[in-house]
């Protein structure tokens, strides 16, 4: 048995009403109104002749059932496995849904993570892989007039915040015969469900908006179709990957706040694309909400909002980074995104230090690049940060 088959108890209501409610009014020993959580590792076998629903807690668990339950319908997908990080959830997949060499196309500015699995996988021959600027689909149409067994999309892309047309992208990679993987971390299930746009199935790092505190590492994959659902399921249990009970009940718990911490978080993000779009420290802004930004129509359309992730190029180089960093007092320098608090990145030191500089420059990420991800602290607080910070950086 794996967590698939965790039941929907109430099928008639709203994503996220079940979301805010999932596993409420679940326990029959004492009626708590929060669920109980299950840590046990094991469960007892009726009788050698019959198995219990759940047996050992890496195939199948009901706490992480509960989670994966709620995930699976917030995505509209009809099955979800839960994994120990969001890296899992995409080995899970990769490893469930790919033959011996079978052929990747993935984005060349997908999570770094991924691009070092999915490279080293490739040099050990398990896959043959094609990094391509999915954004272009000229250039996925290229990639994809050879036949291709997988198909990565991750939009936004990271840092640049780079829209993908999922629809488009689905549509070639189903004529070469691929099944269509979308990484929908940056918006989370309430601004994106890739499987209705045509992706067969969407992997989350529920580290980033769906646990939301910044307290728990964990991952997800949600399927279109019961078969591929029990493929990943299968490989999760097979190569360990599966969540603990402890942090499913956490996620879940942060789970019930995604749809309110959303509006504070995509309201911060409205607010400061403004004062960063007029303050002279500031040579460009990367925000799909923006109009002039290059996906915003494709995001308004895919997207039903611009999300709390944004990137900006400071005039005064390295030294206007080191004076806008320098002082900071509600922001910290941190890597990750999508927690309550508020996280600045400078890609080139940070997340993409592991580029080589030409590599950083072929990707458009320059030293004087940061990004934001917009916590949910009062948007006067953030606003006198950012702008003393701008002020420090022009001086
Ligand atoms: C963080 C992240 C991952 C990896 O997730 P972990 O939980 O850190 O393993 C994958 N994709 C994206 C877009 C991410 O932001």
């Amino acid at each position: 048995m794996s967590d698939q088959s965790g039941k929907d108890p109430s099928p008639e209501l709203s994503a996220l009403t079940r979301a805010v409610r999932a596993g409420l009014d679940t326990d029959t020993q004492f009626g708590s109104v929060v669920p109980a959580l299950y840590p046990s590792t094991n469960y007892r076998f009726p009788s050698i002749d019959e198995r219990p629903p759940f047996d050992y807690s890496r195939s199948a668990n009901p706490t992480r059932a509960m989670l994966a339950t709620t995930l699976a319908t917030m995505e509209h997908g009809v099955t979800a496995t839960v994994t120990g990080s969001g890296l899992g959830a995409i080995t899970a997949t990769v490893e469930a849904l790919t033959g011996p060499r079978g052929r990747v196309v993935a984005p060349t500015d997908c999570y770094g993570g991924t691009w070092r699995l999915l490279d080293h996988l490739a040099t050990k021959q398990r896959i043959d892989v094609e990094f391509v600027d999915m954004w272009d689909l000229d250039e996925a149409a290229r990639a994809l007039a050879t036949p291709a067994e997988l198909v990565f999309v991750e939009t936004p892309s990271n840092p640049l915040m780079r829209i993908t047309d999922v629809a488009a992208v689905a549509r070639l990679a189903h004529a070469a015969g691929a099944i269509v993987v979308a990484d929908n971390t940056f918006c989370s299930p309430l601004l994106q469900n890739p499987l209705t746009l045509g992706a067969d199935v969407v992997v989350h790092s529920t580290t980033k908006f769906i646990n939301g505190h910044s307290d728990v590492v964990g991952g997800a994959v949600i399927s279109k179709t019961a078969e591929t659902g029990e493929l990943v399921a299968h490989w999760a249990n097979a190569l360990g990957l599966t969540g603990g009970a402890w942090d499913s009940w956490l996620t879940l718990r942060g789970l019930r706040t995604i749809d309110a911490r959303m509006r504070v978080h995509q309201a911060n993000a409205a607010a400061v694309v403004e004062l960063l779009s007029n303050h002279p420290a500031v040579q460009a802004v990367y925000y799909p909400g923006l109009a002039t930004h290059p996906g915003h129509d494709l995001a308004a359309r895919q997207q039903s909002g611009f999300g709390s992730l944004l990137s900006f190029e400071l005039t005064g180089g390295i030294d206007a980074v080191r004076r806008f960093t320098d002082g900071l007092q509600i922001i910290d320098l941190a890597e990750s995104l999508g927690g309550t608090e508020s996280l600045l990145a400078h890609p080139a030191t940070m997340t993409h230090a592991g580029m080589s500089p030409e590599a950083r420059a072929a990707a458009g990420i320059t030293d004087s690049l940061l990004r934001l991800s917009l916590g949910i602290e009062p948007v006067d607080d953030l606003l006198n940060e950012i702008r003393s910070a701008l002020d420090r950086a022009v001086a």
